[in-house]
């Protein structure tokens, strides 16, 4: 693993691409305590929205920027001086310029030939500059793009004064495979750091940000609770825990990571599913009697990493699989010490419940079974 960059950034777009999920509008007291916890969470950059998209908008950047937080604040834009010189006026010190090389956009959505495109990027990236502005140079569309384009398109503009480049799988079409490759033949040619973000029509956006990782990719671009336009992109709570448990990058607050999820799953409105890694209701819970005995004996048996990493708790399901030991826990748990064959009686009512209803029980019927015992 020589090739893994001793420093990695998280860039995270909760705030601009969070925002393009369908549905989702944050208020800027929404929008502040999103960016506080995020910082909590140790996260170095937030991207934290698109200031020429309205006056409000550009207040809410304004504002987390007059914060003081330990992460650099970015605005996204276009390549246009008017949405360069929103981001400028918020006092953000980092800047996104996104402009699409692949020919699809640039036939479709700028109809531009690709000399002018270079010509325009070349300009936009000069007026960011005179700004000061830390510029990533978002080259959206990367992964449908010419290579050799693309190539010539990073090395004009980090000549012209960019700081970074980011590859973006806008459509979610790469692989891990063809994402490392592609990072790897830019890294040939491009003197600068790398970021990495990437959609998930495929399932694949945190897998790909991990390929991209591999491959020397530096900066990682996410969205907390995996939100985002259509799929959304690469979770952050998923990159970060995959970067501590897989790659030993132990950085991050990772105790937070709960907290800031369900904080942004009332503010999006966008419900987690119980299956979720990390931060689903489902990540610590043990359900069958065979796990529930293991992980009584030690967790690690079925915990390939403790809940508390992540601010969660561990949870044994009564249900129709449960066994013997898994209802002597619940029973220390609740102060109960009843003989074995009361014990007996018990396991086989949590059964019979369970399977009449075919669901699990919840603490408050257990505890009607344990009232009603003769
Ligand atoms: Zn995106």
């Amino acid at each position: 693993m020589k090739d893994i960059p001793p420093d990695v950034v998280i860039h995270d777009t909760t705030l601009r691409e969070g925002e393009q999920t369908p549905g989702v509008v944050f208020n800027i007291d929404g929008k502040l305590a999103i960016a506080r916890k995020l910082d909590e969470v140790g996260i170095q950059q937030l991207e934290s929205g698109f200031p020429a998209a309205s006056p409000g908008e550009k207040e809410a950047v304004s504002t987390i920027v007059s914060e003081g937080l330990k992460a650099k604040i970015f605005g996204f834009a276009r390549a246009v001086h008017a949405d360069i010189d929103a981001v400028a006026e918020t006092g953000a010190s980092g800047i996104v310029i996104s402009f699409p090389p692949s020919d699809t956009q640039l036939k479709y959505k700028l109809k531009m030939t690709r000399e002018q495109y270079l010509e325009k990027a070349v300009e936009a990236v000069e007026h960011a500059k005179g700004y000061g502005l830390y510029i990533s140079y978002s080259a959206e569309d990367s992964t449908r793009t010419d290579i050799e384009f693309l190539k010539k398109t990073f090395a004009t503009v980090i000549e012209a004064g960019v700081d970074r480049a980011r590859i973006v799988d806008t459509l979610g079409v790469g692989t891990p495979v063809t994402i490392r490759n592609l990072v790897y033949s830019i890294r040939q040619v491009v003197n600068a750091p790398i970021e990495i973000h990437c959609h998930n029509d495929h399932g694949l956006a945190v897998a790909n940000t991990i390929a991209a990782f591999e491959a020397g990719a530096t900066a990682l671009s996410t969205c907390a609770n995996g939100l985002g336009e259509r799929t959304g992109v690469a979770a952050t709570e998923e990159v970060i825990i995959c970067l501590h448990n897989l790659y030993g990058v132990q950085i991050y607050n990772t105790t937070k990571l709960s907290e800031l999820c369900r904080m942004i799953e009332e503010l999006s409105k966008v419900s987690l599913p119980a299956n979720k890694p990390v931060i689903g209701d489902n990540v610590f819970v043990h359900t069958s009697g065979i796990h529930q005995h293991a992980v009584l004996q030690n967790p690690v048996t079925y915990e390939p990493y403790p809940p508390e990493l992540v601010g969660q708790k561990r949870r044994l399901l009564l249900g129709k699989l449960t066994g013997t030991h898994a209802v002597k826990a619940k029973l220390q748990e609740v102060g109960y010490d009843l003989p074995e064959d009361k014990v007996k009686e018990v396991v086989a009512q949590v059964k019979m419940k369970s399977e009449e209803r075919s669901s699990a029980l919840s603490d408050a019927e257990f505890l009607e079974i344990l009232r009603n015992l003769r």
